[in-house]
């Protein structure tokens, strides 16, 4: 009998082939008679990504999707070329088609569930009747705002403009023309597109829990927040999915460091896997940390990758440090360190993987949102949840070293401070609930998984395809 099988198709880089193979591990928990193929889309001239560490469940299998070059389409010019990654998948549309095809005639395709920034899959899916959900790897929150972004446009006016003016969005707090996005006009008209496509597809899948997200959650679910009001598609917030499977080592030893130091006392510093700082910035880190007194584990990325530790930081800092710091160059394995005891808070970027580890372990966080949707982040986790403190930037984004260091200080020594660790420790445990059996992780899940054990799913291919 051929076996049921879900195809999820990752977005290009190794964290979202992470986000993919998590969410096939849970699929199979909850399900282990499904079979699951992952699709990683591959551009020219890059090696295929190594999936033989990734520490999965023997009923995933990967697929290499290549992706043809984009030529000058009309598209591409369109959406600047910032902004490649959203529209790239496009130009593998052709062989999706064809791999699609292929797996639906040896096996019993049920759904694909994609990656939301390879949006444009489904103009091959609508065509092969595939099911098709999407995986939207951030917040619901955030995806509430990405379903008002039409509704911004058209009321923008000059007051828009005012860095003071307030926005009403359903189910995201109150929020200020300053808190949005960097520069929202380039990326806006993409994610319309992208709000519009979610918001017509047959389920959308959130790395969220209801005890986090309530009021997103809740707007979504009522369906009052998507652009087409008509059906709205079920919304399913199986979260929290982190990535503990990417059989990374610790080649720097931060955690037999940790071992060495007291409980709930180190602040880990890590910014993501694109957070790159100039050398002033680096700097300015390196003295608030200083000021701050506090015990620290700084993950360094720069701008100047072939520059050493000591030239980036300033002069004799590594020495003066370290009783108390531990500085690593660009990677260190984080959700072990969140875990480890020692730690007791987290400067992050606010990327939402980093969130959600930081909720998994209960470290409560100062936010500085660096790129994407982590300015909305930041206003969430500090205005709405009350996890986090928020860390104000200048205008140019950059942070002094007074702002840093009595910020970590506030984290670590203050009633605030103790008072979001209290409010952490306690979602952490929500955490666990939502995801344990007759939690409301367990249960949305429960209701995905079920529609694809029981739709009995006819293929209608067109003889001669789309293409
Ligand atoms: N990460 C890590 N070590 C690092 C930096 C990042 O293990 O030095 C991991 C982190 O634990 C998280 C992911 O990389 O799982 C980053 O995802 P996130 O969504 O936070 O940010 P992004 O990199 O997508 O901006």
């Amino acid at each position: 009998m051929m076996k049921n099988t879900i195809v999820l198709y990752s977005s290009i880089g190794r964290g979202h082939v992470f986000s993919m193979v998590e969410l096939g591990n849970l699929i199979l928990t909850h399900n282990p008679s499904f079979s699951i193929i992952i699709l990683i889309p591959t551009p020219p001239n890059t090696a295929n990504i190594d999936t033989t560490t990734f520490g999965c469940n023997s009923s995933i299998t990967f697929h290499h999707l290549t992706i043809t070059p984009p030529g000058s389409s009309a598209d591409t010019n369109t959406i600047g070329p910032h902004l490649p990654i959203f529209d790239i998948t496009r130009h593998g549309n052709h062989n999706l088609h064809h791999v699609l095809q292929y797996i639906s005639k040896t096996s019993n395709l049920k759904a694909i569930v994609v990656d939301f920034m390879n949006y444009s899959a489904t103009e091959v899916t609508s065509t092969l009747d595939i099911p098709t959900l999407f995986y939207y790897t951030s917040g619901a929150s955030t995806f509430c705002y990405l379903n008002h972004l039409q509704t911004i446009k058209e009321n923008r006016t000059k007051s828009t403009n005012d860095k003071q003016a307030y926005l009403e969005i359903p189910g995201f707090p109150t929020i200020s023309a300053q808190e949005l996005l960097h520069d929202p006009r380039h990326i806006e008209d993409i994610f319309i597109k992208i709000s519009a496509t979610l918001s017509d597809c047959d389920g959308i899948i959130i790395n969220t829990f209801n005890a986090f997200e309530e009021r997103a959650i809740k707007t979504l679910e009522e369906g009052s927040c998507f652009p087409q009001e008509k059906n709205p598609p079920p919304v399913f917030c199986i979260g929290p999915v982190i990535s503990m499977s990417r059989g990374e080592k610790d080649e720097h030893g931060c955690l037999s460091w940790l071992d060495s130091q007291p409980s709930q006392n180190v602040v880990l510093l890590s910014f993501g896997s694109l957070g790159r700082f100039k050398k002033n910035q680096l700097k300015e880190i390196a003295i608030g940390l200083e000021k701050s007194e506090r015990r620290f584990l700084w993950v360094v990325r720069s701008e100047f990758d072939e520059e050493s530790l000591e030239e980036l930081l300033p002069e004799g800092f590594l020495e003066r440090i370290k009783e108390k710091g531990m500085v690593v160059k660009n990677w260190a394995p984080q959700a072990a360190i969140l875990s480890h005891d020692s730690v007791g808070g987290f400067v992050t970027h606010c990327g939402w993987n980093s969130v959600l580890e930081a909720v998994c372990e209960g470290v409560p966080m100062v936010a500085w949102p660096l790129y994407a949707e982590q300015k909305l982040n930041r206003v969430v986790l500090v205005k709405e949840m009350k996890v986090a403190l928020a860390l104000e930037e200048c205008e140019d984004g950059f942070v002094s070293a007074t702002e840093l260091g009595e910020r970590v200080k506030e984290l670590m020594n203050s009633e605030k401070g103790k008072e979001i660790r209290e409010r952490i420790l306690n979602m952490k445990v929500s955490a666990v609930e939502a995801r344990a059996e007759g939690g409301s992780s367990y249960g949305a899940l429960n209701r995905m998984t079920k529609t694809w054990e029981e739709k009995e799913h006819l293929h209608h291919f067109s003889p001669n395809g789309i293409f």
